[in-house]
This record gives C-alpha cells, structure tokens and sequence, in this order.
C-alpha cells in the first residue's frame, strides 16, 4: 500500500521485490501494526525525505535473504520498528542518544515500510522478538508498546500517572505501569464511555473526561492524543515537580496557559523516536509483565479502513494489517 501524495488514499501497488543490499535483509512481513504517526504521515502533517513510501514502523517479519555481513539469519523472526537507519556518527548517535540522530531514517516514512507483503531492513535495526507473542500480538509492541515505555521511564517514579488518550499506546503502558506498581488514571473525551470501560478493565482505577479535574492529584502524566489543548489540562492535574510528557510526534497547537500552572518545577517535555537500548529494554519486559495487546486486524489492502479507525478511536487497542 503506497503513499504517492499526502492526504491522498493509500493505493494498493504491485512492485518489484525490494533487494537487500550489504547488511540489510530482505524479509516476509506477517503482521505491521498501525501507528498513529502513519495517519499524521498519510495526512501530510508529519513529512519525510522520499515519496511515494510504503508506510508502515511496526513490522513482525522472517528473514527471507542477509545481505552480506547481516546479523540475522534467513528463517528468524524479527520486528522492525521506527528506527530504521542512523549515522552513527554524529554528536546524539555518540552520546547515546541515537533517537535524535541528525540523518536518521525512519521506517515507513524515510524508507519503505510494512504495509507490504516484503521489505528490506538495515539487520542492525532488526529486533529479536520475544518468543511468546504471536506475530499480531508483537506487533503492537514495537511503536506503541516501546516507544510509550520511553515515555513511562521519563515520569520516574511517579505513583499516579494519568495516562491522556487511551489508544494502542495507553493501552499496553497502562499494564505496565500497573506492574510496577503505580496507580493509573485514563483520560479520554467525555462521551467516550467505551475507552473508559476498556482501561478500567486493563487495571485502571478511574476514567473519565480529560478536560475535567483529575480525580485526586497525579505525580505525573503522559499524553498520548494529538491535542494541543490537553497540555495545559495535563500541567493543571499535576501536583508540584509533577512531569508532563507529550509521546506523540504531533500535535494541534497549544494554547497559552498561565506561568503559574508550570510553577512549582512542573517540567513539560517532549519524547521522540527510540533508541535500540530502549527496544531491548522494553522487549525483555514486556513478557514479565506479561503485556496482552488486544488487536483488531484489517487486511492489508484495508489499510485506509484501519488508519480510519485509528483516526476515529474507534478501536480497543490496536490495529493490525495482515498481508
Ligand atoms: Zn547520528
Ligand atoms: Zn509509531
């Protein structure tokens, strides 16, 4: 499914076999999770370096062919996530902070991605995936689950959270959170009632309207819907040192608050991309919680269909496409 021009459907194409060149390798995708970023990228709000592009960052694939010098032999399971492709050499990728690397290339937006039956992957980037997970039950992992465990660790130790937004993402972070021990507190539109019923069910201990009080005070919060307006909601529902972070790599504007809703060290950031460290560390987790994904799948040609429902919030959890 291609991308020609944003804010066009996506087409279903047939193309050549993509090759792998030294140290990528070519795989068979089984399962590729639908990200909120894909919609943003089919919209036109988040732009990459190429089109037309395959979209698509949550792959669960085997290797079919490594190139030379691949890790990765033909016949292993792998999940390729967002990451694609960094220099390594530039002052973020030499500080361990690869995620901000100058020239990376992303998947599904910089280089082509899972909406597809094949793929080609830098084997570097390629990650083992733990072995009791399903392919459609893995997939969700790798954008949802990892990069919303990078937003998890950056509250620190905070005991309530409140999760704004309760999509693929909140979903798998709300259990893990849990495991740990926390209090967790969904944060959905007023009307939506099913969302609200779905994390009380995943282990959260209220729902309900994001734009209302919180229930008590939170320690800190992570924003998972693409709603500028929720930044200041989020700053006025924490207490003092409280963390706000923004996971998402889009968001309508937001609106002016007053200073006093920052004060008392409330700190406001931002979370982009992964590191491989990260992947590791939330794949070596998510089967000790153990994470249960909860996936809705759409053929692959029903890519429009899904990144709908992802759109709408119509789904519990996550979609997935099925080649
Ligand atoms: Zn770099
Ligand atoms: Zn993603």
């Amino acid at each position: 499914m291609v991308l020609d021009e944003p804010d066009r459907p996506l087409a279903p194409r047939d193309l050549p076999d993509p090759e792998p060149s030294a140290g990528e390798v070519l795989v068979e995708v089984h399962a590729c999770g639908v990200c909120r970023t894909d919609l943003h990228i089919r919209d036109g709000e988040v732009r990459g370096s190429r089109l037309p592009v395959v979209p698509g960052h949550q792959i669960v694939a085997t290797v079919l062919e490594a190139g030379d010098g691949a890790e990765h032999a033909p016949g292993s399971r792998v999940g390729i996530p967002w990451l694609g492709w960094t220099d390594g050499t530039c002052r973020f990728c030499r500080s361990g902070r690869e995620n901000l690397c100058e020239h990376a290339q992303f998947t599904g937006l910089d280089r082509d991605g899972g909406y597809a039956t094949r793929a080609v992957a830098d084997a570097r980037f390629a990650l083992p995936l733990p072995s009791g997970f399903g392919d459609l039950e893995a997939a969700p992992l790798l954008c949802a689950g990892l990069i919303g465990h990078r937003a998890l660790r950056m509250t620190g130790d905070a005991k309530r959270l409140g999760l704004y937004g309760f999509g693929s993402s909140a979903h798998i972070i709300c259990q893990v959170a849990r495991y740990q021990g926390r209090r967790v507190f969904a944060f959905t539109r007023a009307d939506d009632i099913a969302s609200q019923a779905f994390a009380l069910e995943l282990g959260c201990e209220w729902a309900g309207d994001a734009m209302g009080p919180p229930p008590e005070e939170l320690d800190a919060a992570i924003i998972f819907a693409p709603v500028g307006p929720l930044v200041p909601a989020a700053l006025r529902a924490v207490g003092r040192g409280g963390v706000v972070v923004c996971a998402g790599i889009h968001m309508s504007d937001i609106p002016s608050f007053p200073y006093a809703d920052l004060w008392g060290e409330r700190v406001l950031r931002s979370v982009a991309n992964l590191t491989r460290d990260d992947a590791r560390e939330f794949l070596d987790l998510a089967p000790r919680v153990p994470v249960r994904t909860h996936v809705t799948t759409f053929a692959l040609e029903e890519a429009e269909q899904a990144l709908d429902a992802v759109r709408n919030g119509s789904l519990e959890g996550s979609a997935v496409l099925i080649p």
